[in-house]
């Protein structure tokens, strides 16, 4: 069982979100805003981060640099969440550095894989 924070501000998305991720198991901590997420993965004890990038206050690539740059959350797994499935996004995501990449409308099984595989990855990357 994870924690794991949601940075979304669609409340349907959130829901969603929310729903599959303690459906299998993990305790879920929310955020509409970016600025409010970024202060919870300061606070919290969490071992990931699913990021929204279109986000009313800062856009969540923006959010994720802040993370990545700051070493109190710089080791923390960030996942982006978006929905423009268009060329260069994952990139973008990439270069902001985001160690994942959903496409909205999330689909299950996908969603999950790639919530495990940045884990996996995180984790051996931190062993080393
Ligand atoms: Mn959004």
């Amino acid at each position: 069982m994870l924690r794991i924070l949601v940075v979304e501000d669609s409340p349907v998305n959130m829901a969603l979100t929310v729903a599959i991720l303690e459906n299998a198991g993990h305790t879920i901590l929310q955020a509409e805003r970016a600025a409010e997420g970024i202060a919870i993965a300061r606070r919290e004890p969490i071992d990931l981060v699913l990021m929204d990038i279109q986000l009313p206050d800062i856009d969540g690539l923006a959010a994720t640099r802040t993370l990545k740059t700051d070493p109190r959350t710089s080791h923390l797994p960030v996942i982006a969440l978006t929905a423009f499935a268009m060329k260069g996004d994952e990139d973008d995501t990439r270069a902001a550095g985001c160690d994942g990449y959903v496409t909205k409308p999330i689909r299950y099984k996908e969603f999950l894989a790639e919530v495990d595989t940045v884990l996996k990855r995180s984790r051996a990357a931190r062993a080393v």
